[in-house]
């Protein structure tokens, strides 16, 4: 598999004021493989948004790298070379109403892009391109001379959707695309990308802030928890045998279809809120809610490690070290 993206020791730290600092991202690594669409979950403010963005380099990386094709985007600086960044690199949004210029009409929303990166040399050429990335995602040519308040939300991020699509991107950030729309409209959206990943060759990274939504469509799922990655997954491993803690809880939070899965499945419910991430607990971030939490957890961060081939966690529960400790506590 060839690596489009990699994503080294990311953090991204926001000033609040002279003694605080919130670290939204705090030290995390993956790899984007071309032609997937890697998932990335957590609760709201775990940092997942902040980490699309920053990789998307609409936020300045505090520290770490972000390898596009090998090349560190935030280590980039000619204007020339950030442009094509900006090109291969696109965003869809939740709320496809608010990232929509209310006053431009649809044809100039989507004809934005292909202004900005001159990839149409006549008005004609414009044109055509225009009707045809509606027609890609839809809608039909008729739509392009109306305002964005006179489309329903489904429609309003297929218009999101074709602006993305118009200047030919690579990579594709949607953070959650599909959050803000009716559940039947959802699966059309989902289709859409899908399609449009096969017949653009487009790689995707898919936030969401539940296991759910992702489930449909990612290759490989991410789970994020204040700041830092808990577990990483081929998507069937990740259903079929969640290993951290959070996983199991954001997992035990989906309502199962089938019985077999939902009586084996012991069900772990999380309770509290998610902690600051201006000052997150010692150890295991998660610990403060996680129901098998030991003494180790608040003095040792747990290591990121593989567990089986591709499948990443950093929990103590699967490190032999600590394990003792957990059975030792249970035998208790
Ligand atoms: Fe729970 Fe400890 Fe594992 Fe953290 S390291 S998830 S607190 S068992
Ligand atoms: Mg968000």
């Amino acid at each position: 598999k060839e690596k489009l993206l990699e994503i080294k020791d990311l953090k991204k730290h926001f000033k609040l004021d002279r003694k605080n600092i919130l670290k939204a991202v705090d030290g995390v690594s993956f790899d984007i493989y071309k032609g997937e669409t890697f998932g990335l979950v957590g609760e709201s403010g775990c940092g997942k948004s902040t980490a699309g963005r920053t990789i998307m380099r609409l936020y300045e990386a505090t520290e770490g790298e972000v390898d596009f094709y090998g090349e560190n985007v935030h280590g980039k600086k000619r204007k020339k070379e950030l442009k094509k960044f900006n090109q291969d690199m696109q965003m869809i949004f939740q709320d496809p109403y608010a990232s929509l210029n209310p006053r431009m009409t649809v044809k100039d929303i989507i004809a934005e892009g292909l202004d900005i990166h001159k990839l149409a040399h006549s008005r004609k050429e414009r044109m055509d391109k225009v009707n045809e990335l509606l027609e890609t995602v839809g809608l039909n040519s008729e739509h392009g001379n109306r305002y964005p308040h006179e489309f329903s939300g489904g429609q309003r991020q297929r218009i999101g959707i074709a602006r993305a699509l118009a200047v030919d991107p690579k990579f594709i950030v949607a953070d959650e695309p599909i959050s803000a729309l009716d559940v039947s409209i959802q699966a059309q959206v989902v289709n859409l990308l899908k399609r449009l990943q096969k017949e653009h060759g487009l790689t995707y990274l898919f936030i969401a802030h539940d296991l759910s939504m992702v489930k449909h469509i990612s290759d490989r799922v991410g789970v994020m928890y204040l700041g830092k990655m808990a577990e990483i997954a081929p998507s069937d491993d990740l259903y079929a045998e969640p290993l951290h803690p959070y996983t199991q809880a954001l997992l035990s939070a989906i309502p199962i279809s089938n019985p077999e899965v939902e009586r084996s499945r012991e069900r772990i419910i999380v309770e509290g809120d998610v902690p600051s991430p201006v000052s997150p607990p010692s150890g295991c971030r998660f610990r403060t809610r996680c129901p098998f939490a030991m003494e180790s957890c608040a003095k040792v961060e747990p290591e990121w490690q593989e567990h089986t081939e591709g499948h990443w966690v950093a929990c103590h529960l699967y490190n032999d070290k600590y394990n003792q400790e957990y059975k030792q506590k249970q035998a208790n």
